[in-house]
């Protein structure tokens, strides 16, 4: 049984999707106006963590991603200058120039840390007459009325808006007023209130502009997650029209802790005043990464990138490693010095790994008999289905290494170990850790080295331990690593 936490009811629930053993899910995509970075990364990497947990549990799991590439204005609440157009200018590009190269990158990215793609990428520009067929919608229904600046949407008018974040309409009113972060347009009926479709400037040509019924101009931000994930997802858009009373509730809907206050309680109210339903039965949210108590972003000019990690001779998975040391839904601190702690915890995983290959060769057991795995299987299951513990996960993949390791030691014991099934049972977990345990593979050993190691045994069993000694050089010499063990030799690869 996997439980979640649900941002909605501020509690752990048992997960079941609405139909079958099919999940719908539904994660909001990067804003392409630059390079994703770790803050980003760290959000993408928790999403697949749960798709992968799903995944674990016999579900199927469809999820959909929109690429934001128009529409993400400087302020959450639609003032400032578009992110990608302001992008576009500063590197002297045009605005898809700047949306596909940040979105090749991005999906990059997600290569390099093992994230499995969404089965459906879908850009926000290439969905201009679903949000006008929506808008309309909406505007038949009485939820719209129209500024110089756009098309707003009426937030009074839904007797439960701002669920998500726990306040009532008059509390998030008066907070977002306190904030001054947000200019309150006089025009604006509330303070709450935001554009679905905004109009291009006066005497400013956009690069990116649409003709719709009210005037040329661009989407909302909000519109394009709530359009595009009930496209995809909600069961109810037919030969291009959405029909609202057709919807079906989503399963999970995903995203950054940063999005609960304005863009998902916006979007829930696009969704939910036509189709009278919730928009999803769990919101799942992923806290910040944070260096020394502060969030990483891109504002906050303290964006570090998978290129920086590389940099400094890291692997992008000990990145992902080190975000499964933390609970998602705590902040997870990010220093080069825990990082090198995560590669040396993974390298220590795979040095294991490649143990175990090396070991199956010679202990043939089909099942281990030293211990039960049992255990361990199933108390990683439970911490896994604990609303995605994985540094209790973590923590039973190293018992069962070093209850492995201790028994190794016991000359008693030691024929009673299962090396492949040990191994199998690490791959089992790595389905949710995405580590790419897989790939670890015992190294192709030249010929000649192979002889060379043969010689230093003779030379061993001959006591002769000065000549094998300079044999173990020689091998060193040839990028190799000799280590006496109980089955013999044991050769691995220098790692550069
Ligand atoms: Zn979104």
């Amino acid at each position: 049984m996997l439980y979640l936490y649900n941002s909605l009811s501020r509690k752990k629930e048992i997960f079941k999707p609405v139909k079958d053993k099919r999940v719908r899910m539904y994660t909001c995509g990067p804003t392409v106006y630059a390079y994703a970075h770790l803050g980003n990364l760290r959000t993408y990497l928790a999403e697949d963590l749960l798709k992968r947990a799903l995944i674990f549990n016999g579900y199927q799991v469809k999820q959909v991603m929109n690429i934001t590439d128009v529409g993400h204005l400087v302020s959450d609440a639609d003032s400032g200058e578009d992110k990608i157009e302001l992008a576009a200018k500063k590197e002297k590009k045009t605005s898809f120039e700047i949306a596909d190269f940040y979105t090749e990158y991005f999906f990059s990215a997600l290569k390099k840390l093992n994230i499995i793609f969404p089965e459906i990428t879908a850009k926000a520009t290439e969905h201009i007459k679903d949000y006008i067929n929506y808008i309309k919608l909406l505007e038949e229904k009485g939820f719209t009325y129209f500024t110089s600046d756009g098309i707003y949407f009426d937030t009074s008018k839904l007797k439960d808006y701002g669920k998500l974040t726990g306040q009532s309409f008059k509390d998030l009113s008066k907070n977002l007023k306190a904030g001054a972060r947000i200019e309150f347009s006089s025009e604006k009926k509330n303070i709450t209130d935001f554009a679905l479709w905004k109009f291009s400037p006066q005497n400013v040509k956009r690069e990116m502009e649409w003709d719709s019924p009210w005037g040329k101009g661009f989407p909302g931000w909000h519109i394009e997650c709530a359009v595009i994930s009930l496209k995809y997802l909600g069961n109810c858009f037919q030969n291009g029209k959405f029909y609202p009373e057709k919807f079906e509730t989503i399963d999970i809907h995903c995203g950054g802790i940063d999005h609960i206050p304005i863009h998902h309680t916006n979007e829930i109210a696009e969704v939910e005043s036509l189709t009278k339903k919730p928009m999803a039965r769990f919101w799942f949210h992923v806290n910040f990464l944070v260096l020394k108590e502060t969030r990483m972003g891109k504002s906050e000019g303290n964006a570090l990138l998978i290129e920086d990690i590389e940099k400094n001779t890291f692997s992008p998975l000990a990145f992902r490693y080190l975000s499964l040391t933390t609970h998602y839904r705590m902040p997870l601190e990010f220093s080069f010095e825990s990082l090198k702690g995560a590669e040396n915890s993974l390298r220590e995983i795979y040095n294991f790994i490649e143990n175990c290959l090396w070991e199956k060769k010679f202990l043939k057991n089909k099942q281990n008999k030293a211990f039960s795995l049992k255990k361990y299987s199933k108390d990683f299951e439970e911490a896994i289905n604990n609303d995605l513990n994985t540094p209790q996960a973590l923590s039973v993949l190293w018992n069962l290494i070093s209850r492995y390791n201790k028994v190794k030691k016991d000359q008693k014991k030691i024929s009673q170990l299962s090396p492949s099934a040990v191994y199998q049972l690490l791959l089992s977990f790595d389905k949710v850790l995405g580590l790419d345990f897989k790939k670890i593979k015992l190294p192709k050993i030249k010929k000649e080295v192979q002889s060379m190691v043969k010689e230093r045994e003779n030379l061993r069993k001959q006591k002769k331990w000065q000549a094998a000694d300079n044999y173990r050089e020689k091998i060193k010499e040839k990028g190799y690593l000799v280590e006496d063990t109980i089955f013999g030799p044991r050769v691995t690869k220098i790692n550069e």
